[in-house]
């Protein structure tokens, strides 16, 4: 009884203090000053140059502490770092090789350490060693899909737990529309892209009814380094295949993360794909 009574007493204050003041009733909700991902921690891997940079400057201005990945650019990694604290925001830079196993488990407990949890794992380290598929060899192959899948299983076994403790995770793969359509010269790069969309389905069903979601984005072609080391006349070539006639940027792939970790709440194992067009026009 004694219980029931306080519950509804609880009840009860709750809704009174949920309850705007009257002369609120009419007008529009105050803004609140709080970030929609204030007291959240995300981890983002290879951050510290093109759409990893840019997720991560774009979650930190929506409030998330930022662990910033990167395997050998420390400076360019600081230097997100600094742009996220001078924009108001907080960050640090962790580096590890995300292609070995031990480095990932490694990351996520660091930043742990450093940031008390990991709300948001962003799975955006990626690499590219493309060759006609008769003078690829098997380690080559190996690598990239080390690098770009076989990173996105030890990350999400190295973060899972932490985040089913608190029942609550957003988990973002940064495929690629070449894991949809192929792509001549990207048999190692297209089968880990791929890989990633099946891994990505399968661990968000297992954990479906743990508070943790678990989505892929598929950019088209980015203006980053990965385009820009291209010779130009293979450039113009690609351009041409893209409907929207322009390469997308970093800023448009971190527009879709962070509607992901935002505002999917009931957004889990789908790809979403930011390409301009391009998957629709094969
Ligand atoms: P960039 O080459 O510009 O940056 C790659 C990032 O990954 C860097 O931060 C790099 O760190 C990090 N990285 C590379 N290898 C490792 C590793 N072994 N361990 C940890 N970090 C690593 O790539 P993009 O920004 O263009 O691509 C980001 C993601 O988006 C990739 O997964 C890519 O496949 C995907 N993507 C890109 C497209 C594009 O057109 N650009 C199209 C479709 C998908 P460091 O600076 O220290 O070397």
């Amino acid at each position: 009884m004694a219980s029931t009574r306080s519950t509804k007493g609880s009840k009860a204050k709750r809704a009174a203090a949920a309850a705007p003041p009257a002369e609120q009733t009419a007008a529009e909700p105050k803004p609140t000053t709080a970030k929609p991902l204030a007291g959240r921690v995300a981890l983002v891997t290879g951050a510290s140059r093109g759409i990893g940079r840019a997720i991560a400057k774009s979650l930190g201005a929506e409030g998330a502490s930022v662990a910033v990945g990167y395997v050998r650019n420390a400076a360019l990694a600081d230097e997100v770092v600094r742009e996220i604290e001078s924009a108001g925001g907080t960050a640090r830079a962790f580096q590890a090789n995300v292609s070995d196993e031990g480095q990932c488990s490694m990351l996520v407990n660091e930043v742990i350490s450093a940031f008390g949890k990991v709300d948001v794992l962003v799975n955006n380290a990626g690499i590219t060693e493309d060759a006609w598929f008769r003078k690829m060899d098997y380690l080559s192959f190996n690598r990239v899909v080390d690098t770009n899948l076989g990173s996105v299983f030890a990350m999400m076994k190295a973060v899972i737990p932490n985040m089913e403790s608190r029942g609550w995770g957003r988990i973002v793969n940064v495929s690629s529309f070449v894991g949809q359509t192929g792509n001549l010269t990207q048999a190692n790069y297209a089968a880990a892209k791929a890989g990633m969309l099946g891994l990505t389905k399968v661990v968000a069903l297992e954990y479906a009814t743990k508070g943790i979601t678990i989505n892929a984005v598929a950019p088209g072609f980015i203006e980053t380094e990965m385009i820009t080391i291209i010779a130009p006349k293979i450039q113009e070539m690609l351009l041409a295949r893209i409907p929207m006639g322009r390469w997308g940027q970093p800023e448009e792939i971190a527009k879709a993360v962070v509607f992901l970790v935002r505002d999917g709440s009931y957004i889990t194992g789908a790809c979403l794909n930011v390409n301009g067009g391009v998957v629709t026009a094969y």
